[in-house]
């Protein structure tokens, strides 16, 4: 954990939607006037200093190869069940969750992080629908519509009773939360409205406020 007063976020830096990430942070920390840096993260002693970190969007089976060769999901996985928040989008909240499956190939066997107790369908929302937008009613982040861009997504099959659904698209869940986790089947990093990223942002100074 960083000890300078500005809060260190880290954005898992391997592949995806990393940029995109760093930029919704700075909008976010620029939009609370809150003093944060924003950084890539790939190896176990940089994630060791993170206050926060943000796992993006992208293709969940590269990022958690390319992980775990690092020797890195051990770390994260430590990190999170200490307490450290974590936001991750897509293929970010694929690897937080505790299982994930396709609907044709079965279990994908990936290997995860884990410590997101849900399982997830991967591509649950099929070839014909594979990215599309809806507006979202996400109460935690405020009252007006939120815009879910949804990228070949999951959605989120069974919960855990420590996971809250925070947000819905239909009758599929699409965003949950179990206390310093939260997992959004959509991409808020590409919706253009930081408000995701500020209660993020909110739970990273929260946490920092109690470690000081
Ligand atoms: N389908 C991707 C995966 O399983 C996730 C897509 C995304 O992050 N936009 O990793």
């Amino acid at each position: 954990m960083s000890k300078k007063s500005s809060v260190a976020i880290g954005v898992l830096g391997f592949q995806g939607d990393i940029e995109e990430n760093v930029a919704a942070v700075k909008q976010a920390a620029k939009e609370m006037k809150a003093s944060a840096t924003v950084q890539l993260v790939r190896y176990p002693e940089e994630m060791e200093k993170m206050d926060g970190l943000i796992l993006p969007g992208g293709e969940s089976t590269v990022q958690s190869s390319l992980a775990a060769i690092q020797q890195s999901l051990p770390v994260l996985k430590k990190r999170i069940a200490e307490g450290m928040p974590v936001l991750g989008t897509c293929a970010g909240m694929i690897m937080l969750s505790r299982r994930a499956y396709d609907r044709v190939v079965g279990d994908t066997k990936q290997k995860m992080i884990g410590n997101l107790d849900i399982v997830v369908e991967r591509n649950a929302f099929g070839r014909q629908n594979d990215s599309f937008e809806a507006d979202l009613d996400i109460g935690i982040v405020g009252k007006g519509k939120f815009k879910g861009i949804f990228i070949r997504a999951p959605a989120v099959s069974e919960v855990g009773k420590d996971v809250e659904v925070i947000a819905k698209h239909g009758s599929k869940i699409v965003a949950v939360k179990q206390k310093n986790i939260i997992g959004t089947a959509f991409h808020p990093e590409l919706a253009d409205d930081a408000r995701m990223h500020k209660y993020f942002l909110k739970m990273v100074l929260d946490y920092r406020k109690g470690k000081a």
